[in-house]
């Protein structure tokens, strides 16, 4: 089922627009104010993905902090992406599903191992290959937020990652509240449910804000 083609956010032009590959991975630096839209292509595919600020890498995504202050587990419109230090570093300023997770972290070569006895590509691997060009490697990857992933939690507090429920068309967009670095890994994940077994392409586009336009949202 298709979600429909993405509107266009009021006050803003697209900069840049890619595809990225299952298994493949993005990554720029991204002023304040300008917006990274994430596109399911075909449903059902996890992005995982990492921000930092790009004046200090030190303060990067808090899943902690971030979940304290959405009150949720789940990341839905209007969430922010809060720093080590509590720094405001992006907003979802839309999204068209819901409850993306904050809990299930990125696939790893070593995880797939313990798990399924698979030597894997991973979105640990990826996280790594983008965070090289920035100088920063092992010590700057934390616990991710993972777009379009379903991480459901029970009330007896199990957990498990399950059959995503995006559509193909969905798409998310995150908006640039200081300037921030961005990275992400479109997963490569074939022994869980995370992309479906079945791991498709995103599109990963940019978007500034148009010259003499206020930017604010649509
Ligand atoms: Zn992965």
């Amino acid at each position: 089922m298709a979600a429909g083609k993405p509107a266009a956010s009021r006050g803003y032009k697209r900069a840049s627009s890619v595809i990225v590959d299952p298994g493949g991975s993005w990554s720029a630096r991204v002023p304040r104010g300008e917006r990274v839209r994430i596109v399911d292509l075909e449903g059902r595919q996890a992005v995982d993905f990492l921000c930092y600020n790009a004046l200090d890498p030190r303060d990067r995504y808090n899943a902690a902090n971030t979940m304290k202050m959405a009150e949720s587990v789940y990341l839905n419109a209007g969430a922010v992406l809060y720093g080590e230090y509590a720094t405001p570093l992006m907003r979802i300023t839309a999204s068209s599903c819901r409850n993306h997770d904050t809990i299930g972290g990125c696939c790893s070569l070593e995880m797939n191992w313990l798990r399924y006895r698979k030597r894997t590509h991973s979105c640990r691997a990826n996280f790594l290959h983008e965070l090289s060009k920035f100088g920063m490697g092992e010590p700057d990857i934390v616990a991710n937020v993972n777009f379009f992933m379903s991480v459901p939690v029970a009330r007896d507090g199990r957990m498990a990652i399950a059959d995503g429920q995006s559509r193909a068309g969905d798409h998310v967009d995150v908006e640039a509240l200081i300037d921030v670095l961005a990275v992400l890994s479109n997963c490569p994940q074939k022994y869980n449910p995370a992309s479906g077994y079945h791991p498709t392409p995103v599109r990963v586009e940019t978007w500034v804000r148009r010259a003499g336009g206020d930017g604010r949202r649509a």
